[in-house]
């Protein structure tokens, strides 16, 4: 007597794979997630009219997702631009442009305190290609008039700086890039477009780093540049051949994160005003960087052009890097991280970390002092924040590290 054998293939293949595709997304309230590769067509015409470009349709997801593509007209609406195109990050967003923008024998100016990768990516793989780069002072005009010239096709700029925090007047920049023919692209990750808009100010792209303040959340890697359908379809020709491309996962989660990207702005600039202010008041610091402070040496600008301050500052404490390592490493609340823009503060020595590769004569003249800490502030208590940067303090100021006679200023400028 033998049991009948299981049927290896009672099992419905195709309903595994076919059953519930008709599934109707029309009442769903939050944004569908399209995470697909690939679409169908109607009809081989069908097919042929989307490929041929005769009409609108999805193809394939390396070039356009209608998840992407929501995220990519929220954030345009809110720089104030006609369209944008999203990528894998901010870097491949940059390098992008750069292919989309420029060839052999054209120039790159650019801001000397620009993100660091962006210079390694025009410097030396542009570089490659024949494309120059120079480098500008972000707070002086007559140097970016030196550097412009007639082979700039590109200027680039971060404004705020990142970590000084020093100011670059956008219009001026614009009006001396246009008069020579050349285009201006303006980071504006820091400030987002809650805090600042740099089209309204002569910009003709703007770019983010999108898993920053736009995230917010520490969650996902994107970048996207805003700008003019005629530049926007010179990007997404780049994005379709060379694939820097948007997970549409990550668009979706980008979608909901700007829904409440002004009241995370909002709070975090709450705090970084009011704890600029407290940090300046201690006796081991000896400056603070920050746009929303009255010292600020360019407050007049950057209350012209921008909208608020954000949450990221940078403050110089006494006796140099081995005072600023035990303030480090005294935080218990802000964590010890380099990145920025998260809901959890952030404290960084800049000088070890993300400037540790430049010389220390380049370090000097980026304003990196040895006690230099930079902190982006997150969306924690005032009091909890106050209480853990104030036993950091405590440590430094109780310490010996700081009780040599003053070396004033120069200490933080070198
Ligand atoms: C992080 C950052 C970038 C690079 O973006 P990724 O998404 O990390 O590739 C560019 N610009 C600024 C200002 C940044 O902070």
């Amino acid at each position: 007597m033998h049991a009948k054998p299981v049927d290896p293939h009672d099992f419905d293949a195709s309903s595994a794979v076919h059953v519930g595709r008709d599934c109707d997304m029309t009442d769903v309230f939050c944004e569908p997630l399209a995470m697909t590769s690939a679409y169908t067509f109607a009809s081989a015409r069908d097919a042929w009219e989307r490929f041929s470009g005769q009409k609108e349709g999805n193809v394939y997801t390396r070039f356009t997702n209608p998840t992407v593509r929501a995220f990519e007209r929220r954030i345009a609406h809110l720089e104030g631009a006609d369209d944008a195109v999203a990528f894998a990050s901010g870097m491949g967003a940059i390098a992008s442009l750069c292919h989309a923008l420029l060839q052999q024998g054209d120039g790159i100016v650019c801001s000397r305190d620009v993100f660091g990768t962006t210079v390694s990516a025009f410097r030396h793989y542009m570089g490659r290609f024949g494309i120059r780069s120079r480098f500008a002072e972000l707070t002086d005009l007559s140097s970016w008039a030196e550097a412009i010239d007639e082979r700039t096709r590109l200027v680039v700029l971060e404004s705020p700086s990142n970590p000084t925090l020093k100011v670059g007047d956008i219009r001026a920049i614009c009006r001396l890039a246009h008069a020579r023919g050349a285009l201006v692209a303006v980071d504006n990750t820091l400030l987002t477009p809650v805090f600042q808009r740099p089209h309204r100010l002569g910009a003709d792209l703007v770019i983010h780093s999108a898993g920053k303040y736009i995230d917010g959340q520490g969650r996902a890697l994107a970048g996207v540049v805003t700008g003019s359908p005629e530049l926007m379809k010179e990007l997404r020709g780049v994005l379709r051949t060379l694939g820097t491309s948007c997970s549409p996962f990550n668009a979706w989660l980008l979608l909901k994160s700007l829904e409440t990207l002004d009241v995370r702005m909002q709070r975090v600039q709450d705090s970084a005003l009011a704890l600029a202010d407290w940090i300046g008041r201690r006796e081991s610091v000896l400056q603070v960087h920050y746009t929303g402070l009255e010292s600020h040496p360019q407050r007049d600008l950057a209350c012209r052009q921008q909208h608020g301050h954000g949450g990221l500052l940078s403050f110089c404490v006494r006796g140099g890097q081995s005072a600023a390592w035990q303030w480090i490493d005294a935080l218990q609340l802000v964590a010890r991280c380099t990145n920025i823009g998260d809901t959890r503060s952030m404290a960084t020595h800049p000088a070890t970390t993300t400037h540790c590769r430049l010389s220390e004569a380049e370090r000097h003249t980026a304003g990196i002092a040895d006690g230099l800490l930079r902190l982006s502030v997150g969306l924690e208590a005032l009091d909890d924040l106050k209480v853990d940067l104030g036993r950091a303090f405590d440590v430094i100021e109780r310490g010996a590290a700081w009780c040599e006679p003053v070396r004033a200023v120069a200490e933080c400028r070198s």
